[in-house]
């Protein structure tokens, strides 16, 4: 079965991409929840973070929310950089992203 997130990675669907490297992707969501919603993801396909072993890809990801994050201008008044896991965790699409959502105030606990 084709997956979306790797069909983006590759450049083989069209996304709004804000960061390409040799280790991520990031683009923004279709469906933002907030005025930025970017999705950053590895190029690689691995279903979830339960699923993350290597290290090195995992530093990757977390330096890329924050690029993306200070580059959307988002530093002063701050952001949210989460991963859904599985369906119980709200997870829709089984490869792994980080959301990383800001531009209005964020409530917590999310639901
Ligand atoms: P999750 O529920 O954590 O799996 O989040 C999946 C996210 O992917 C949702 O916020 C969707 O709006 C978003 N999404 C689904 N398809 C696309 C797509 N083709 N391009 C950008 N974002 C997408
Ligand atoms: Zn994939």
């Amino acid at each position: 079965m084709i997956c979306i997130f790797c069909e983006i990675a590759a450049g083989r669907a069209t996304a709004d991409v804000v960061l390409r490297n040799e280790w991520v992707t990031a683009f923004h969501d279709i469906h933002p929840t907030a005025p930025t919603h970017i999705l950053v993801i590895p190029n690689t396909h691995i279903s979830s973070l339960d699923e993350l072993t290597d290290p090195d890809l995992a530093a990757q990801l977390l330096l890329a929310c924050r690029q993306v994050a200070q580059a959307a201008g988002l530093s002063e008044r701050g952001y949210r950089v989460l991963t859904n896991v599985g369906r119980g965790g709200g997870q829709h699409i089984f490869h792994l992203h980080f959301h990383v959502i800001g531009g209005r105030r964020l409530a917590w606990p999310p639901g």
